[in-house]
């Protein structure tokens, strides 16, 4: 598998919280990331049916458009009863204002509606992909399974995390401490997959 070498890596999300979460996990490696957004890089319509189609996509954006290797992610909540969403379309489900207060109701109205008996199982996905100035591209998908809880607990993390409780633990995302959560969650899981494959 082809390695990637130390040097500047294009970090394709416009979230200051992702940028500064993935800068943490580069660190060690000798690579230097650089937003997206610095070098006036736009975010490109998410059109893919699946994370990784998303992803991958995001990557050969700003990889073809700065000529250096970049990195995209895509997750979101796929909840069983739900056939998979809000799946590829969890920040879409918050709306054009990001009210995931909203969305959260939203995924709660829409399992009563499958009935009183529609179980609560969930995970969150994450897909990172890597691509080179050539176009060669690598994809990984982490994952980290857990249960709905109602009504949301905590306030802690962002997006789903306080309707989200991973398996054998007691306290949801959004009540854990966000060390925790960040040793645990779907983001660290594709990263460890990406650190074994290319660095
Ligand atoms: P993306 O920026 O298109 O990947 O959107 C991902 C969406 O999925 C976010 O806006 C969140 O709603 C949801 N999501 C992804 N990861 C997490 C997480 O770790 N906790 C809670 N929600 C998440």
């Amino acid at each position: 598998m082809r390695k990637l070498a130390p040097g500047r890596l294009v970090i394709a999300s416009h979230n200051k919280g992702k940028l500064v979460e993935i800068a943490a996990l580069l660190g060690p490696y000798g690579i230097e990331p650089v937003s997206a957004a610095s070098l006036d890089v736009p975010e490109p319509d998410e059109t893919g049916t699946s994370f990784a189609a998303n992803a991958e996509l995001k990557a050969r954006f700003s990889a073809d458009l700065t000529g250096l290797p970049a990195l995209a992610d895509d997750s979101g909540l796929c909840v069983d009863a739900l056939d998979g969403d809000p799946g590829i379309f969890s920040a879409r489900w918050a709306g054009p204002t990001r009210d995931f207060g909203l969305a959260m109701e939203l995924v709660n109205d829409n399992l009563a509606a499958v009935g009183p008996d529609a179980g609560r199982d969930a995970h969150f996905v994450c897909a990172l992909s890597l691509c080179w100035p050539d176009g060669e591209i690598v994809t990984v998908e982490g994952r980290v399974d857990g249960h709905l809880c109602w009504p949301p607990r905590g306030t802690n993390g962002f997006g789903y995390d306080a309707m989200f409780v991973p398996w054998h633990h007691a306290l949801s995302f959004g009540e854990m401490d966000p060390d925790k959560k960040h040793a645990m969650s779907h983001r660290a899981d594709a990263f460890r997959k990406l650190v074994a494959a290319v660095f």
